[in-house]
């Protein structure tokens, strides 16, 4: 080798020692595998390394080059691939989530919606993806028929329900007009079902699957059932207080009517006792004086003939004095009976006071009167009365008088008591009627 070519390949040496440095720095850091033979090249250099360790060293960097530009090849080309499939499955997923978001997918496609998402994102070749396509595709008309047919069932489970709860309202009203007293308690009633309707109205617009609402609805419903039998027992409760309160009150009153009654019967008998005369068992003077107020009233109405006569027992007092008071009160005793049942069942016969009877004879004038009174007075004279089997002499005298225009009850009573002295005058044993001339006598 000559000098030029020997100063040339110094010059080589350097420009290769200049390149292998400048190698160095720009690939520190650039990949793990030229490491180790860069910490070896660059101890060549420091040590001054013959020029053949160094090209040793070179050759096996070329080689771990060559064998990392291979690799990045085929990595290059396994991203693009992937790439391609990670778009798709990307975009895919994003759909698939679009379209199965939660509300819209039934509860019980959930998992299988799950699973098909979990296979979008591992897994994934031209294979799989082929089949995850149908399976999306055959999810999504199993959702759509689902839906269907829930719509369908919701259709015909509200219409059920809603006439149910209708026939609940409508019984809860009828229950609560039964009574005034459970007005109260149907208010409260009528507020329950109102909330517990609106609970299940709420739970339907909310609700996302038809088992859901069932579910929501047949509790709200049980829950209506239970404050409708508390609302019947309380209404039982109530009846049954009420028909004891009732009974309490029947019995009450069915001791109140007796004890009426028999006070009704103690005052009549009171009353009767008080307007009739024990000796004779006739009506007396207060008898008299209210009968004849009405008698009076009657004949001032229709104007009908009125009689009025008095009885007087003739020498009452020797009877009294020659045989007793008790063969008195036997006299008149037996006087009253002989006038009631010699005269008429519309005429009135009362025990005026003493030895003296008054009678108000209706519809007759004062001469059939004085015919009447004549027929007694024969009766009382011919009743052979006696006292221990002694023939008493018993006559009575009557005064007559009749109801006159512009008379007031007592001026008829006067008259016929004038009547009644002229008999006496007369001799006793006798019946007149008042004459307006002999009283001026
Ligand atoms: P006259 O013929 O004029 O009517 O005479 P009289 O004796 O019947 O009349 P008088 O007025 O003089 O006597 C009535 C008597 O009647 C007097 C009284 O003692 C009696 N007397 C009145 N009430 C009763 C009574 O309830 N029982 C008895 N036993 N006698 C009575
Ligand atoms: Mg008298
Ligand atoms: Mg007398």
């Amino acid at each position: 080798m000559d000098n030029n070519s020997s100063s040339t390949l110094a010059e080589n040496d350097k420009l290769l020692y200049k390149l292998v440095i400048q190698f160095l720095i720009f690939s520190q850091g650039s990949h793990k595998a030229l490491e180790p033979h860069l910490l070896q090249i660059g101890k060549c250099l420091k040590s001054g390394a013959s020029l053949n360790e160094l090209t040793r060293e070179l050759q096996a960097i070329s080689k771990t080059l060559l064998h990392i530009s291979k690799q990045t090849q085929q990595e290059v080309r396994i991203d693009e691939a992937d790439n391609t499939e990670v778009v798709q499955s990307d975009y895919l997923l994003s759909r698939l989530d679009e379209l199965l978001t939660d509300p819209l997918v039934p509860l019980r496609l959930h998992q299988q919606t799950a699973l098909l998402k979990q296979r979008t994102r591992t897994g994934f070749n031209g294979e799989s993806y082929k089949k995850i396509i149908d399976s999306a595709i055959a999810l999504l008309l199993n959702i759509k028929d689902y839906a269907n047919a829930e719509q369908q069932g919701l259709d015909v489970f509200l219409t059920g329900m809603t006439q149910e709860l209708n026939q609940i309202e409508r019984q809860a009203e009828m229950a609560g007009q039964a009574n005034q007293l459970s007005i109260d308690n149907r208010d409260s009633l009528n507020t329950a079902i109102h909330r517990q309707v609106a609970n299940i109205r709420d739970s339907t617009r909310n609700a996302q699957e038809l088992s859901v609402l069932k579910d929501h609805t047949s509790e709200h419903l049980d829950r209506l059932m239970q404050q409708l039998i508390e609302h019947k027992q309380q209404e039982d409760e109530r009846q049954q207080q009420t028909q004891e309160q009732i009974e309490v009150m029947t019995r009450k009153l069915q001791d109140l009517e007796t004890e009426t009654e028999t006070l009704r019967t103690k005052l009549k008998i009171e009353h009767d006792r008080a307007l009739r005369d024990s000796l004779t068992g006739l009506p007396n003077r207060p008898a008299y004086n209210a009968r004849v107020e009405m008698e009076f009233a009657r004949w001032n109405r229709y104007r009908a003939p009125l009689a009025l006569a008095i009885w007087d027992i003739d020498y009452f007092k020797r009877i009294n004095d020659t045989y007793g008071h008790k063969a008195g009160d036997k006299t008149l005793a037996l006087v009253g009976q002989l006038l009631l049942t010699n005269c008429r069942e519309t005429d009135f016969v009362a025990r005026y006071g003493g030895e003296e009877f008054v009678m108000l004879i209706p519809n007759t004038g004062a001469a059939q009167a004085l015919l009447m009174a004549e027929n007694i007075r024969e009766v009382v004279r011919n009743c052979g009365f006696n006292f221990n089997g002694e023939d008493i002499n018993l006559t009575l005298c009557c005064g007559i008088s009749e109801f006159r225009e512009g008379d007031q009850h007592d001026d008829v009573f006067v008259r016929a008591d004038q009547a009644l002295y002229q008999c006496k005058q007369l001799g006793r044993n006798r019946c007149a009627v008042f004459d307006d001339d002999s009283s001026q006598d």
